[in-house]
């Protein structure tokens, strides 16, 4: 298949975008990257939410706090029965024990909420991205005058041909052509 570039008007040194970027050494890196095919939709990586990141500094400095009394503390504890000895040593950790415990329950909760909501978003990411890519597919390249174009019905039957793109605008051309308000 062969098609006509806007520009110069011949299609000798015209080729589909695929096929130009397979021929690896007819194309330099930043032309190669404009004309790269639109990348999978990935879903975002999950972050540690606020809240459990502040549960687990104010534990943290709680902990540290408590180790702090007790090393300073010269008291001497032999009178006292071990159990009163154990919850004193103890009990500076308590707090911190259970504000880590709730940082881990916010934690989790949080990674499955955004597990949940990647879950549903992917598959809508992915239609586009597939729309994307069938655009992409049909574009052409002009290696006379380094411009994109996409022939008459190349996206769509109904479409006609577009203008000379140049190489900057193609990438922008592939996602508003596939988008709801196409401009091809
Ligand atoms: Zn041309």
């Amino acid at each position: 298949m062969t098609a006509t570039c806007p520009q110069c008007a011949a299609p000798d040194q015209s080729v589909a975008v695929p096929q130009a970027l397979a021929d690896v050494a007819s194309l330099d890196g930043p032309v190669r990257a404009l004309l790269a095919p639109p990348p999978e939709p990935q879903p975002a990586p999950a972050r540690t939410s606020t809240a459990a990141i502040t549960l687990f500094a104010v534990a943290g400095v709680l902990c540290l706090l408590g180790v702090l009394s007790q090393v300073n503390s010269g008291e001497s504890l032999d009178r006292y029965s071990t159990a009163y000895r154990l919850g004193y040593r103890l009990g500076p950790f308590v707090l911190p024990a259970i504000l880590a415990a709730i940082g881990l329950a916010v934690h989790v909760a949080s990674r499955r909420r955004h597990d949940r909501e990647a879950e549903r978003n992917l598959p809508v990411q992915h239609a586009l991205w597939q729309r994307h890519l069938r655009v992409w597919q049909a574009g052409w390249l002009c290696r006379r005058c380094w411009v994109a174009f996409f022939p008459a019905a190349s996206v769509h039957p109904d479409l006609p041909a577009s203008p000379a793109i140049p190489l900057a605008q193609f990438p922008q051309w592939v996602m508003t052509a596939a988008g709801p308000s196409a401009v091809l």
